[in-house]
């Protein structure tokens, strides 16, 4: 079945402490924006739209950077008038399924919303429910009574609906009044709601403890991986050469269709590698003409982009150039800081070498200069 959700992220969460609303939060380096969009996005949804504060909605792009197929809309004063915002902007047809998503369960996966998809074909509405493992008591300060849990479930989401069905429902609900979830809506219009089996998985990160543990979670669907890149360029006429970014003079210059930056070159590659996404001869054929003389800076940037764009982030670089001369080491550090501006990371996780040959092969020679460099890159599993 198509569908089509509605991601709310409007609210403030004060619950959850000081710091930005738990939507903008960081979990495994990606706001919880992200984790939920993507979620739904890789489960199949043709649209996503997402409801934040108006003052947010500009925070979105760098959000959701890489990710096609979401709209942002801003939000109402209450989460019923920011579903309806949402609502309103979905551009499927309206008997289309939509789901209903509050921003800050960031783990929803695909089995979650088979699940839902295939209780709609019998009913209205579908939600996710746990049961309630706790004993529960009502009373303040002293129980005033032990109340039976039977048949009581915990409602999460996200929540499926028939699109029309739900917009039907919201424009009998009340003003004035405020639903706690989407699905009471629809069943105080009198429509079935299907109870589904919910997971823990779709936790609601609510309190500061909600985010440890979601950090635990976050991190055992990550992976680390490494990628290697090797460059080598030949020694020309010329009074300086490119290397990791910096000019420094020289008594050759590099031969290269670019600027021969070699250190830049066999990062590029590095960090390409790791997220295997073929190599920088492929997104930059030499044969093309935009990047003869081209800046090496706008290759690593584009390896750079490549891993955001599949959610992932570049924990550390090192670079070893090979060569007699020029002399690297006074060059280091400002190589260091050009590589961490252009990846936006911090200096601390870049790392830049050098070495000789002691005088054996091309590099020896002095023919060429040999560049080597490995990336680490965390992605989502
Ligand atoms: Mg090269």
């Amino acid at each position: 079945m198509k569908f089509s959700a509605v991601v709310v992220a409007a609210g403030e969460g004060l619950r959850a402490g000081p710091g930005d609303p738990k939507a903008w939060r960081r979990l495994g380096g990606r706001p919880i924006l992200r984790w939920s969009v993507e979620g739904l996005l890789s489960a199949g949804a043709e649209q996503v739209v997402v409801v934040v504060a108006a003052d947010r909605l500009a925070q979105v792009e760098g959000a959701l950077a890489g990710l096609a197929g979401w709209t942002a809309v801003a939000g109402g004063s209450t989460r019923a008038a920011s579903v309806q915002a949402g609502l309103a902007a979905l551009t499927a047809a309206d008997d289309n399924a939509v789901l209903i998503h509050d921003a800050a369960r960031p783990f929803v996966a695909r089995a979650h919303v088979e699940r839902l998809l295939a209780a709609l074909e019998r009913a209205d509405g579908a939600i996710p429910a746990t049961p309630v493992p706790d004993t529960l008591k009502r009373g303040d300060g002293v129980v005033t009574a032990t109340v039976s849990r039977d048949g009581l479930w915990r409602a999460q989401t996200p929540q499926a609906f028939r699109h029309d069905r739900l917009k039907a429902a919201y424009r009998t609900w009340p003003a004035g009044e405020e639903p706690t979830d989407d699905a009471s809506v629809l069943e105080r219009a009198g429509g079935a709601v299907a109870l589904v089996a919910g997971d823990p998985m779709l936790l609601k990160l609510t309190y500061p403890e909600d985010f440890l543990m979601a950090e635990q979670l976050a991190g055992g669907q990550r992976i680390v991986r490494m990628g290697q890149g090797v460059d080598a360029h030949r020694f020309g006429p010329g009074d300086a050469v490119w290397l990791c970014g910096v000019l420094i003079p020289h008594d050759h210059g590099l031969i290269g269709h670019s600027d021969a930056d070699c250190g830049l070159h066999a990062l590029t590659d590095a960090i390409l590698g790791a997220v295997g996404d073929g190599d920088i001869g492929e997104h930059f054929p030499p044969t093309d003409e935009r990047w003869k003389g081209a800046s090496s800076d706008r290759f690593l940037k584009h390896a750079a982009d490549r891993v955001a764009a599949r959610g992932g982030r570049i924990v550390n670089v090192d670079v070893t150039l090979v060569c007699e001369r020029p002399r690297i080491r006074p060059h280091r550090d400002a190589m260091r800081a050009r590589i961490a501006a252009i990846l936006e990371i911090p200096v601390e996780r870049v790392s830049v070498k050098a070495t000789t040959t002691e005088g054996m092969g091309f590099t020896g020679r002095q023919e060429g200069l040999l560049a080597q460099a490995v990336a680490t890159v965390e992605t989502p599993a």
